[in-house]
């Protein structure tokens, strides 16, 4: 028998649940990999992104290719082209990895269906999350919408069955024949990424940084690993997280080799610390499990409030507060910090995506769909259940949801989570000066300091564009609803 493994946010050989599955059914696997321009070419398409997916195909074509095999890459509708090549290469049976958003799943159910009408063997298998759609469930049978009962089920279904590591058998992955199966050519990654943070793209990478992150259990803040997390996680100017974000969006990593790296670092701590380190990071992991459940069983979290009551929330329209705030000119040192690190590095830390997030809501009372779709444009880890989790967090319409009267302070959030300043000065360097009495209300500082350090308020740097004070009795009035 001969089948397509259809490789889509699943760009690795390891741990691989439908590849693998590919490989033990049948005699020989061919793998695809089709370009969809709803995607590739979607309004809101992040170029770091596409920049990191064709970074990642090529380098998958070259891990193919060193098992004698290649990736065949399509471009089109994924259906006309997944029928195409079943027919060019005579192939039975099609394997992917299941994906949970609304796009992908009516995508997939129309594969599935067209496909299996047609006589040919469809397997989609789960691979994307440790538990997926209604598998765990409450007391109730209803889906969970609050984080700590579903991560305690979540540890219990697996202490009791872990999940296990493929061996696929790559001997059997095959392009029998090029030139009559016709593949474009790979996609060209452009220039302008070459240099970016998480380049090498590939998997072998992938797996590299997951073993530093993992093996690094002393708690010491250099180099940063999972032994500190617990500890500095929160402290953007120390860098304390794993920055594995678009390598598990991708699946150059498999959400299991995390869940076990960490099950086995936290056997290995040498310390509280470090225990905790490794529990609070494999939190995170369930974090990104919760977000795709909320996203299949609650759809309607892609395009409105999860609370439907803030609906009818009369947000702000106000084009300058937006565009200051997208360029990190807000005259508020850490809200611009990380609006700069994201439009830099395309990617920012937690914490700090939890500031601006509140401040766009909070104290600009801009819709938060606008900061989403924002975030979408420019994250190379632009993921849609956990974007669209993390944005509902910030603006408390969503599930498990900070409450709506909890405001975050922007310049007491700087001094608690940038105390000595580094996260700021590195991302605001006409703040390099400032000394850190003024370093998070800048405005505060008397002219000739101003003067002095070279930073004039208004002029080198800007004067805040809302009174936080005043905004938050606006915050709290809009959303009593
Ligand atoms: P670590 O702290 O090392 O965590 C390890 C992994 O766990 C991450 O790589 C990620 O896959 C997962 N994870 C961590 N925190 C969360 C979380 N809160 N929710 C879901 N999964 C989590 N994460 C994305 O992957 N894509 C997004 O588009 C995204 N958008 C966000 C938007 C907002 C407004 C907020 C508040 C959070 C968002 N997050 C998103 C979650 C989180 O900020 C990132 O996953 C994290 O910063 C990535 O850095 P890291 O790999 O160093 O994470």
């Amino acid at each position: 028998m001969r089948a397509i493994h259809w490789f889509r946010r699943d760009l690795r050989l390891s741990d691989n649940a439908a590849l693998s599955a590919a490989l033990e059914a049948n005699d020989e696997v061919l793998a695809v990999y089709v370009l969809d321009p709803r995607l590739t070419h979607a309004k809101n398409q992040s170029p770091a992104r596409l920049a990191f997916l064709y970074a990642a195909l090529a380098n998958l074509d070259a891990a193919l290719q060193s098992h004698g095999a290649g990736l065949i890459i399509r471009q089109g509708e994924p259906l006309a082209e997944l029928t195409k090549l079943l027919t060019d290469c005579k192939a039975q049976g099609l394997y992917f990895n299941r994906d949970y958003t609304p796009y992908a799943r009516k995508r997939d159910d129309a594969v599935g269906g067209e496909l299996r009408t047609a006589g040919y063997t469809v397997e989609s298998v789960k691979d994307l999350v440790l538990f997926e759609q209604t598998e765990l469930l409450t007391g109730t049978a209803s889906p969970y919408t609050v984080y700590t009962p579903y991560k305690r089920r979540w540890l219990e279904r697996l202490q009791a069955d872990p999940p296990l590591a493929s061996t696929p058998d790559f001997s059997r992955l095959r392009v029998k024949d090029r030139a009559e199966i016709k593949s474009l050519p790979l996609p060209q990654p452009p220039p302008e990424f070459e240099n970016a943070w998480w380049q090498p793209a590939n998997e072998a990478a992938a797996q590299q940084r997951l073993k530093n992150w993992l093996g690094h259990l002393q708690n010491q803040p250099q180099p940063p690993g999972i032994g500190t997390y617990a500890k500095n996680r929160n402290l953007p100017g120390l860098d304390a997280t794993s920055h594995l974000s678009p390598f598990l969006r991708f699946g150059l990593l498999s959400p299991r080799q995390c869940y076990r790296g960490a099950t086995n670092a936290r056997e290995r701590a040498p310390g509280g610390t470090a225990m905790e380190g490794c529990e609070t990071w494999l939190g995170e992991i369930i974090w990104r499990d919760f977000y795709y459940q909320i996203l299949w069983n609650f759809p309607h979290v892609a395009v409105g409030p999860f609370q439907k009551k803030f609906a009818r929330l009369e947000w702000s329209t106000d084009k300058a507060h937006f565009a200051a705030w997208c360029d990190g000119r807000t005259g508020y040192p850490i809200v611009d910090a990380g609006m700069r690190q994201l439009n830099t590095q395309h990617w920012m830390h937690n914490r700090v995506r939890m500031i601006v997030a509140s401040f766009l809501t909070k104290d600009l009372l801009i819709n938060w769909q606008s900061g989403e779709r924002y975030f979408w444009q420019m994250l190379v880890d632009g993921d849609q259940a956990s974007n669209n989790g993390g944005w509902q967090w910030a603006a408390s319409t969503g599930t498990d949801a900070q409450p709506y009267f909890r405001i975050f302070n922007p310049v007491s959030q700087g001094q608690k989570f940038d105390p000595d300043g580094t996260y700021i000065r590195k991302y605001v360097p006409e703040l390099a000066q400032v000394p850190p009495k003024y370093l998070y209300a800048p405005w505060t500082m008397p002219l000739a300091l101003q003067q002095h350090v070279g930073c004039i308020i208004g002029q080198d740097y800007p004067a805040p564009i809302v009174d936080h004070a005043s905004q938050r009795t606006k915050a709290l009035a809009l959303y009593k609803v």
